[in-house]
Protein backbone atom coordinates (compact mmCIF):
# COMPACT_ATOMS: atom_id res chain seq x y z
CA UNK A 1 0.00 0.00 0.00
CA UNK A 2 1.43 3.52 -0.89
CA UNK A 3 1.60 5.92 2.30
CA UNK A 4 2.30 9.49 1.73
CA UNK A 5 3.93 10.53 4.93
CA UNK A 6 6.13 13.57 5.43
CA UNK A 7 9.86 13.56 7.20
CA UNK A 8 8.60 15.68 10.12
CA UNK A 9 5.40 13.14 10.29
CA UNK A 10 8.24 9.37 9.87
CA UNK A 11 10.51 10.96 12.84
CA UNK A 12 7.68 10.10 15.58
CA UNK A 13 8.42 6.52 16.28
CA UNK A 14 4.69 5.42 16.21
CA UNK A 15 4.30 6.92 12.88
CA UNK A 16 7.60 5.48 11.44
CA UNK A 17 6.20 1.93 12.96
CA UNK A 18 2.48 2.25 11.27
CA UNK A 19 4.32 3.32 8.62
CA UNK A 20 6.37 -0.03 8.03
CA UNK A 21 3.31 -2.41 8.60
CA UNK A 22 0.76 -0.09 6.45
CA UNK A 23 3.27 -0.55 3.43
CA UNK A 24 3.15 -3.81 4.02
CA UNK A 25 -0.37 -4.73 2.84
CA UNK A 26 -1.38 -5.18 -0.64
CA UNK A 27 -5.01 -4.65 -0.26
CA UNK A 28 -5.83 -8.14 -1.57
CA UNK A 29 -8.79 -8.31 0.81
CA UNK A 30 -8.23 -12.61 1.59
CA UNK A 31 -8.63 -11.56 5.26
CA UNK A 32 -12.24 -10.37 4.58
CA UNK A 33 -12.75 -14.02 4.49
CA UNK A 34 -11.91 -14.77 8.41
CA UNK A 35 -13.20 -11.39 10.24
CA UNK A 36 -15.97 -11.77 12.40
CA UNK A 37 -17.23 -8.27 12.69
CA UNK A 38 -17.48 -8.23 8.37
CA UNK A 39 -19.32 -11.25 8.26
CA UNK A 40 -21.47 -9.87 11.08
CA UNK A 41 -21.78 -6.49 9.35
CA UNK A 42 -21.07 -6.92 5.81
CA UNK A 43 -19.87 -3.32 5.63
CA UNK A 44 -16.05 -3.04 4.77
CA UNK A 45 -15.04 -0.57 7.30
CA UNK A 46 -15.78 -3.51 9.52
CA UNK A 47 -13.49 -5.58 8.21
CA UNK A 48 -9.17 -5.56 8.52
CA UNK A 49 -8.73 -3.80 5.03
CA UNK A 50 -11.23 -1.55 5.33
CA UNK A 51 -9.61 -0.80 9.25
CA UNK A 52 -6.56 0.01 7.48
CA UNK A 53 -8.03 2.46 5.21
CA UNK A 54 -9.40 4.39 8.00
CA UNK A 55 -5.94 4.26 9.96
CA UNK A 56 -3.97 5.41 7.19
CA UNK A 57 -5.82 7.79 6.66
CA UNK A 58 -5.89 9.18 10.17
CA UNK A 59 -2.20 8.84 10.97
CA UNK A 60 -1.56 10.45 7.08
CA UNK A 61 -3.45 13.19 7.38
CA UNK A 62 -2.91 14.18 11.14
CA UNK A 63 -6.55 13.80 12.05
CA UNK A 64 -8.59 13.67 15.34
CA UNK A 65 -10.51 10.20 14.84
CA UNK A 66 -14.02 11.08 14.26
CA UNK A 67 -16.93 9.06 14.95
CA UNK A 68 -17.61 7.12 12.44
CA UNK A 69 -13.41 6.07 12.82
CA UNK A 70 -13.84 5.50 16.34
CA UNK A 71 -17.12 3.16 15.38
CA UNK A 72 -15.07 0.55 13.23
CA UNK A 73 -11.69 0.72 15.22
CA UNK A 74 -13.95 -0.26 18.15
CA UNK A 75 -15.63 -2.85 16.68
CA UNK A 76 -12.66 -4.39 16.36
CA UNK A 77 -12.65 -7.40 18.50
CA UNK A 78 -8.42 -7.38 18.31
CA UNK A 79 -9.03 -11.84 17.60
CA UNK A 80 -6.05 -11.31 14.97
CA UNK A 81 -7.52 -13.91 13.17
CA UNK A 82 -7.08 -11.70 9.86
CA UNK A 83 -3.32 -12.58 10.79
CA UNK A 84 -3.57 -15.64 10.28
CA UNK A 85 -5.25 -15.28 7.02
CA UNK A 86 -2.85 -12.20 5.46
CA UNK A 87 -0.98 -13.58 2.80
CA UNK A 88 1.40 -10.68 3.33
CA UNK A 89 1.97 -10.62 6.66
CA UNK A 90 0.23 -7.53 7.93
CA UNK A 91 1.32 -6.97 11.67
CA UNK A 92 -2.67 -5.11 12.53
CA UNK A 93 -2.28 -6.15 15.96
CA UNK A 94 0.39 -3.35 16.53
CA UNK A 95 -1.10 -1.50 13.78
CA UNK A 96 -4.54 -1.23 15.41
CA UNK A 97 -2.85 -0.50 18.55
CA UNK A 98 -1.30 2.92 16.79
CA UNK A 99 -5.12 3.60 16.29
CA UNK A 100 -6.51 2.97 19.64
CA UNK A 101 -3.93 5.43 21.28
CA UNK A 102 -4.82 7.68 19.22
CA UNK A 103 -8.49 7.55 19.77
CA UNK A 104 -7.71 7.77 23.63
CA UNK A 105 -5.33 10.89 23.40
CA UNK A 106 -7.90 12.58 21.12
CA UNK A 107 -10.55 12.37 24.21
CA UNK A 108 -13.39 12.33 21.14
CA UNK A 109 -15.43 9.69 23.42
CA UNK A 110 -18.33 10.60 24.56
CA UNK A 111 -18.25 10.97 28.71
CA UNK A 112 -20.31 7.64 29.89
CA UNK A 113 -17.83 5.68 27.30
CA UNK A 114 -15.06 7.75 28.91
CA UNK A 115 -16.27 7.02 32.92
CA UNK A 116 -16.95 3.07 31.94
CA UNK A 117 -14.07 2.34 30.16
CA UNK A 118 -12.26 4.15 32.71
CA UNK A 119 -13.80 1.86 35.78
CA UNK A 120 -13.06 -1.11 33.81
CA UNK A 121 -9.77 -0.73 33.27
CA UNK A 122 -9.60 0.53 37.23
CA UNK A 123 -11.36 -2.23 38.86
CA UNK A 124 -10.72 -5.75 36.44
CA UNK A 125 -6.73 -5.09 37.11
CA UNK A 126 -7.56 -5.10 41.01
CA UNK A 127 -8.30 -8.51 42.09
CA UNK A 128 -9.55 -7.59 45.73
CA UNK A 129 -11.69 -4.77 44.37
CA UNK A 130 -13.42 -6.84 41.44
CA UNK A 131 -14.23 -9.43 44.28
CA UNK A 132 -15.88 -6.53 46.87
CA UNK A 133 -17.46 -4.72 43.44
CA UNK A 134 -18.71 -8.09 42.14
CA UNK A 135 -19.83 -9.09 45.94
CA UNK A 136 -21.62 -5.53 46.82
CA UNK A 137 -22.94 -5.29 43.23
CA UNK A 138 -24.24 -8.47 43.35
CA UNK A 139 -28.00 -7.51 43.89
CA UNK A 140 -28.16 -4.28 42.08
CA UNK A 141 -26.17 -5.45 39.12
CA UNK A 142 -28.36 -8.30 38.56
CA UNK A 143 -31.37 -6.02 37.93
CA UNK A 144 -29.77 -4.22 34.90
CA UNK A 145 -29.07 -7.84 33.25
CA UNK A 146 -32.43 -7.57 31.88
CA UNK A 147 -31.62 -4.10 30.08
CA UNK A 148 -30.36 -4.49 26.35
CA UNK A 149 -26.49 -3.15 25.63
CA UNK A 150 -23.66 -2.19 27.61
CA UNK A 151 -25.95 -1.99 30.87
CA UNK A 152 -27.47 -5.46 30.06
CA UNK A 153 -23.57 -6.82 29.73
CA UNK A 154 -22.53 -5.47 32.80
CA UNK A 155 -25.57 -6.22 35.05
CA UNK A 156 -24.85 -10.11 33.59
CA UNK A 157 -21.40 -9.96 35.41
CA UNK A 158 -23.66 -10.28 39.13
CA UNK A 159 -25.00 -13.72 37.64
CA UNK A 160 -20.94 -14.89 37.82
CA UNK A 161 -20.10 -17.43 41.22
CA UNK A 162 -17.61 -16.12 43.12
CA UNK A 163 -15.61 -18.57 44.56
CA UNK A 164 -14.06 -18.67 48.16
CA UNK A 165 -10.28 -17.08 47.51
CA UNK A 166 -7.91 -19.47 46.55
CA UNK A 167 -4.53 -19.63 48.45
CA UNK A 168 -2.91 -20.93 45.40
CA UNK A 169 -2.68 -17.63 44.01
CA UNK A 170 -0.85 -15.65 46.82
CA UNK A 171 2.60 -15.40 46.10
CA UNK A 172 4.30 -18.80 47.35
CA UNK A 173 6.41 -21.18 46.13
CA UNK A 174 5.21 -25.16 45.44
CA UNK A 175 8.06 -27.22 45.89
CA UNK A 176 8.20 -29.78 43.05
CA UNK A 177 7.38 -33.75 43.77
CA UNK A 178 9.97 -35.63 43.15
CA UNK A 179 13.47 -34.86 41.39
CA UNK A 180 13.28 -30.76 39.98
CA UNK A 181 13.25 -30.59 36.01
CA UNK A 182 12.55 -26.13 35.91
CA UNK A 183 12.03 -23.26 38.15
CA UNK A 184 8.96 -21.88 36.58
CA UNK A 185 6.75 -18.84 37.71
CA UNK A 186 3.29 -18.66 37.22
CA UNK A 187 0.95 -15.75 36.98
CA UNK A 188 -1.56 -15.51 39.64
CA UNK A 189 -3.85 -13.18 36.45
CA UNK A 190 -6.15 -10.79 38.05
CA UNK A 191 -10.01 -11.86 36.64
CA UNK A 192 -9.25 -15.67 36.79
CA UNK A 193 -7.85 -15.58 40.35
CA UNK A 194 -11.54 -14.00 41.57
CA UNK A 195 -13.44 -16.07 39.27
CA UNK A 196 -11.38 -19.30 38.10
CA UNK A 197 -9.31 -19.61 40.88
CA UNK A 198 -9.56 -23.52 40.43
CA UNK A 199 -7.41 -23.29 37.13
CA UNK A 200 -4.57 -22.22 38.67
CA UNK A 201 -4.92 -24.75 41.37
CA UNK A 202 -5.14 -27.56 38.76
CA UNK A 203 -1.94 -25.60 37.04
CA UNK A 204 -0.11 -26.28 40.26
CA UNK A 205 -0.73 -29.31 40.91
CA UNK A 206 0.07 -30.53 36.97
CA UNK A 207 3.47 -28.42 36.90
CA UNK A 208 4.98 -29.70 40.41
CA UNK A 209 4.23 -33.16 39.41
CA UNK A 210 5.99 -33.18 36.31
CA UNK A 211 8.78 -31.88 38.64
CA UNK A 212 8.78 -28.09 38.21
CA UNK A 213 9.20 -25.55 41.28
CA UNK A 214 6.23 -23.35 40.85
CA UNK A 215 6.30 -19.46 42.15
CA UNK A 216 3.49 -17.29 42.37
CA UNK A 217 5.98 -13.93 42.06
CA UNK A 218 5.20 -11.33 45.08
CA UNK A 219 4.21 -8.18 43.37
CA UNK A 220 3.77 -9.44 39.79
CA UNK A 221 0.10 -8.17 39.23
CA UNK A 222 -2.16 -7.50 35.52
CA UNK A 223 -0.09 -8.25 32.40
CA UNK A 224 -1.65 -4.86 31.46
CA UNK A 225 -3.72 -6.70 28.57
CA UNK A 226 -6.98 -4.97 29.66
CA UNK A 227 -5.37 -1.11 29.77
CA UNK A 228 -3.40 -2.17 26.33
CA UNK A 229 -6.45 -3.38 24.29
CA UNK A 230 -8.59 -0.05 25.72
CA UNK A 231 -5.59 2.09 24.44
CA UNK A 232 -4.29 3.32 27.49
CA UNK A 233 -0.90 3.37 26.72
CA UNK A 234 0.70 4.39 30.07
CA UNK A 235 -1.42 2.65 32.46
CA UNK A 236 -0.68 -0.78 30.10
CA UNK A 237 3.19 -0.31 30.34
CA UNK A 238 3.18 0.98 33.95
CA UNK A 239 1.95 -2.23 34.82
CA UNK A 240 4.35 -4.11 32.78
CA UNK A 241 7.49 -2.20 34.11
CA UNK A 242 5.95 -2.95 37.98
CA UNK A 243 6.25 -6.90 36.61
CA UNK A 244 9.35 -6.81 35.73
CA UNK A 245 10.28 -5.27 38.94
CA UNK A 246 8.85 -7.93 40.48
CA UNK A 247 10.71 -10.71 38.36
CA UNK A 248 13.99 -9.01 38.75
CA UNK A 249 13.67 -8.90 42.48
CA UNK A 250 12.25 -12.89 42.71
CA UNK A 251 15.28 -13.48 40.74
CA UNK A 252 17.76 -11.41 42.38
CA UNK A 253 16.58 -13.64 45.59
CA UNK A 254 16.21 -16.71 44.23
CA UNK A 255 17.68 -17.56 41.11
CA UNK A 256 16.65 -17.32 37.17
CA UNK A 257 13.31 -18.52 36.06
CA UNK A 258 13.15 -21.15 33.13
CA UNK A 259 9.81 -20.05 32.18
CA UNK A 260 7.14 -17.64 33.19
CA UNK A 261 4.04 -20.14 32.78
CA UNK A 262 0.45 -18.27 31.66
CA UNK A 263 -2.84 -19.93 32.00
CA UNK A 264 -5.04 -17.32 30.16
CA UNK A 265 -4.12 -16.68 26.74
CA UNK A 266 -5.18 -13.31 26.84
CA UNK A 267 -2.23 -12.27 29.17
CA UNK A 268 -0.07 -14.52 27.55
CA UNK A 269 -0.33 -12.74 23.66
CA UNK A 270 0.30 -9.62 25.85
CA UNK A 271 3.17 -10.67 28.12
CA UNK A 272 5.03 -12.18 25.03
CA UNK A 273 4.78 -8.82 23.37
CA UNK A 274 6.24 -6.82 26.34
CA UNK A 275 8.90 -5.06 24.18
CA UNK A 276 6.09 -3.18 22.47
CA UNK A 277 3.58 -2.67 24.87
CA UNK A 278 7.05 -1.14 26.84
CA UNK A 279 8.32 0.38 23.34
CA UNK A 280 8.56 3.81 25.37
CA UNK A 281 11.09 2.63 28.12
CA UNK A 282 14.42 1.52 25.98
CA UNK A 283 16.03 1.03 29.39
CA UNK A 284 14.22 -1.65 29.54
CA UNK A 285 14.62 -3.21 26.35
CA UNK A 286 16.77 -5.96 27.44
CA UNK A 287 14.58 -7.13 30.42
CA UNK A 288 11.16 -6.82 28.32
CA UNK A 289 12.57 -9.01 25.59
CA UNK A 290 14.08 -12.04 27.59
CA UNK A 291 11.06 -11.71 29.64
CA UNK A 292 8.93 -12.02 26.28
CA UNK A 293 11.40 -15.17 25.46
CA UNK A 294 10.79 -17.29 29.11
CA UNK A 295 6.56 -16.28 28.33
CA UNK A 296 4.81 -19.74 27.41
CA UNK A 297 1.34 -20.93 27.10
CA UNK A 298 0.86 -23.74 29.99
CA UNK A 299 -0.22 -26.63 27.29
CA UNK A 300 3.05 -25.29 25.28
CA UNK A 301 5.02 -25.71 28.28
CA UNK A 302 3.75 -29.25 29.14
CA UNK A 303 3.73 -30.55 25.76
CA UNK A 304 7.79 -29.45 25.43
CA UNK A 305 8.20 -31.67 28.51
CA UNK A 306 6.63 -33.78 27.84
CA UNK A 307 6.19 -35.93 31.16
CA UNK A 308 2.95 -35.38 32.28
CA UNK A 309 0.17 -37.70 32.31
CA UNK A 310 1.94 -40.62 33.57
CA UNK A 311 -1.33 -43.07 33.53
CA UNK A 312 -4.37 -41.58 31.04
CA UNK A 313 -7.71 -42.72 32.34
CA UNK A 314 -9.81 -43.67 29.43
CA UNK A 315 -13.06 -41.79 30.29
CA UNK A 316 -14.13 -41.88 26.70
CA UNK A 317 -15.71 -38.19 27.30
CA UNK A 318 -16.24 -35.79 24.45
CA UNK A 319 -14.79 -32.97 24.58
CA UNK A 320 -14.89 -29.69 22.21
CA UNK A 321 -11.57 -28.00 22.18
CA UNK A 322 -12.24 -24.46 21.77
CA UNK A 323 -9.10 -22.38 20.82
CA UNK A 324 -9.13 -19.26 22.19
CA UNK A 325 -7.50 -16.82 19.48
CA UNK A 326 -5.62 -15.63 21.44
CA UNK A 327 -4.19 -18.87 21.60
CA UNK A 328 -4.63 -19.93 17.84
CA UNK A 329 -3.85 -16.30 16.32
CA UNK A 330 -1.94 -14.84 18.98
CA UNK A 331 0.31 -16.92 19.86
CA UNK A 332 0.01 -19.91 17.17
CA UNK A 333 -0.61 -22.74 19.65
CA UNK A 334 -2.58 -24.57 17.95
CA UNK A 335 -1.94 -28.42 18.19
CA UNK A 336 -0.22 -28.93 21.35
CA UNK A 337 -3.77 -28.50 24.07
CA UNK A 338 -5.64 -31.04 21.46
CA UNK A 339 -2.71 -33.42 21.56
CA UNK A 340 -2.20 -32.91 25.67
CA UNK A 341 -6.42 -33.56 25.80
CA UNK A 342 -6.09 -36.99 23.60
CA UNK A 343 -3.19 -38.50 25.46
CA UNK A 344 -4.69 -37.79 28.59
CA UNK A 345 -7.25 -40.31 26.82
CA UNK A 346 -10.24 -37.33 26.13
CA UNK A 347 -11.97 -37.93 22.91
CA UNK A 348 -11.17 -34.76 21.33
CA UNK A 349 -13.67 -32.84 19.11
CA UNK A 350 -12.70 -29.77 16.40
CA UNK A 351 -15.84 -26.97 16.65
CA UNK A 352 -17.02 -26.03 12.96
CA UNK A 353 -15.91 -22.93 12.09
CA UNK A 354 -13.35 -22.64 15.11
CA UNK A 355 -11.24 -19.95 13.52
CA UNK A 356 -14.04 -17.72 14.31
CA UNK A 357 -14.20 -15.68 18.09
CA UNK A 358 -16.75 -16.70 20.40
CA UNK A 359 -17.16 -12.95 21.40
CA UNK A 360 -15.15 -12.42 24.31
CA UNK A 361 -11.83 -10.34 23.57
CA UNK A 362 -11.28 -9.02 27.00
CA UNK A 363 -13.17 -6.17 27.93
CA UNK A 364 -15.56 -6.55 24.09
CA UNK A 365 -18.22 -8.54 25.39
CA UNK A 366 -18.94 -5.94 27.90
CA UNK A 367 -18.43 -2.48 25.62
CA UNK A 368 -19.49 -4.38 22.16
CA UNK A 369 -22.39 -6.70 23.49
CA UNK A 370 -24.56 -6.70 20.24
CA UNK A 371 -21.95 -8.27 18.37
CA UNK A 372 -20.50 -10.33 21.07
CA UNK A 373 -24.10 -12.07 21.33
CA UNK A 374 -24.19 -12.39 17.85
CA UNK A 375 -20.84 -14.44 18.02
CA UNK A 376 -21.45 -16.13 20.99
CA UNK A 377 -24.90 -17.79 19.84
CA UNK A 378 -23.12 -18.90 16.35
CA UNK A 379 -20.47 -20.51 18.29
CA UNK A 380 -22.97 -22.23 21.04
CA UNK A 381 -24.66 -23.29 17.17
CA UNK A 382 -21.52 -25.01 15.87
CA UNK A 383 -20.66 -26.34 19.71
CA UNK A 384 -24.27 -28.12 20.04
CA UNK A 385 -23.85 -29.37 16.32
CA UNK A 386 -20.65 -31.96 17.39
CA UNK A 387 -22.61 -32.77 20.62
CA UNK A 388 -19.85 -32.80 23.47
CA UNK A 389 -19.86 -33.52 26.84
CA UNK A 390 -17.77 -30.95 27.90
CA UNK A 391 -16.13 -27.67 26.09
CA UNK A 392 -12.51 -27.20 27.11
CA UNK A 393 -10.75 -24.07 26.22
CA UNK A 394 -7.47 -22.37 27.28
CA UNK A 395 -8.22 -18.60 28.19
CA UNK A 396 -11.00 -17.49 31.03
CA UNK A 397 -12.70 -15.17 28.95
CA UNK A 398 -13.95 -17.81 26.50
CA UNK A 399 -15.24 -19.99 29.59
CA UNK A 400 -17.27 -17.52 30.97
CA UNK A 401 -18.62 -16.37 27.53
CA UNK A 402 -19.28 -19.83 26.40
CA UNK A 403 -20.80 -20.79 29.72
CA UNK A 404 -23.75 -18.53 29.07
CA UNK A 405 -25.10 -20.37 25.73
CA UNK A 406 -23.78 -23.63 26.06
CA UNK A 407 -26.01 -26.62 28.42
CA UNK A 408 -22.48 -28.94 28.95
CA UNK A 409 -19.98 -27.56 31.19
CA UNK A 410 -17.09 -25.34 30.03
CA UNK A 411 -13.97 -25.83 31.09
CA UNK A 412 -10.21 -24.89 31.44
CA UNK A 413 -7.79 -27.75 30.04
CA UNK A 414 -5.67 -27.94 32.67
CA UNK A 415 -8.27 -29.04 34.85
CA UNK A 416 -9.30 -31.72 32.77
CA UNK A 417 -5.73 -32.82 32.19
CA UNK A 418 -4.83 -32.38 36.17
CA UNK A 419 -8.51 -34.63 36.76
CA UNK A 420 -7.04 -37.24 34.23
CA UNK A 421 -3.55 -37.20 36.23
CA UNK A 422 -5.20 -38.54 39.72
CA UNK A 423 -6.35 -34.49 40.86
CA UNK A 424 -9.95 -33.88 41.93
CA UNK A 425 -12.58 -34.19 39.75
CA UNK A 426 -13.45 -30.28 38.86
CA UNK A 427 -16.68 -29.70 41.03
CA UNK A 428 -18.82 -28.45 37.66
CA UNK A 429 -19.06 -31.97 37.02
CA UNK A 430 -20.18 -33.58 39.89
S1 LIG B 1 -5.08 -10.07 3.67
FE1 LIG B 1 -3.34 -8.84 4.41
S2 LIG B 1 -2.52 -7.82 2.58
FE2 LIG B 1 -4.57 -8.59 2.04
S3 LIG B 1 -5.93 -6.84 2.51
FE3 LIG B 1 -5.92 -8.09 4.33
S4 LIG B 1 -4.30 -7.19 5.60
FE4 LIG B 1 -3.98 -6.40 3.53
S1 LIG C 1 -8.65 -8.51 14.66
FE1 LIG C 1 -10.47 -9.80 14.24
S2 LIG C 1 -12.19 -8.35 14.25
FE2 LIG C 1 -10.31 -7.13 14.10
S3 LIG C 1 -10.02 -6.82 11.91
FE3 LIG C 1 -8.83 -8.65 12.45
S4 LIG C 1 -10.21 -10.37 12.09
FE4 LIG C 1 -11.48 -8.51 12.13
Amino acid sequence: MQTNFNIAQLANPDIEHAEKILRSCVHCGFCLATCPTYQIKGDERDSPRGRIYIIKDVLENNKKPDKTAVRHIDRCLSCLSCMTTCPSGVDYMHLVDHARYRIEESSFRIWHDRLLRKLLSYVLVRPQLMRLALHLGKYPIHIFSLMPGKFGAIGRLGKIKIPNQSKFSKPQTFLPKGKRIARVALLAGCVQQVVGPQINESAVRLLTKMGCEVTVIDGFGCCGALPQHMGKREEASSLARRNLIALSIEEKKNGNFDSFIVTTSGCGTTLKDYEKVLASEPDLNRDSRRFASLVADISEFIHKYDTTIPEPISKNIRVAYHPACSLQHGQKVVEAPKELLKKAGYKVLNIPDSHICCGSAGTYNLLQPEIATELQIQKAVNINSIKPDIVATGNLGCILQINQSVEVPVLHIVELLDWASGGPKPEILN
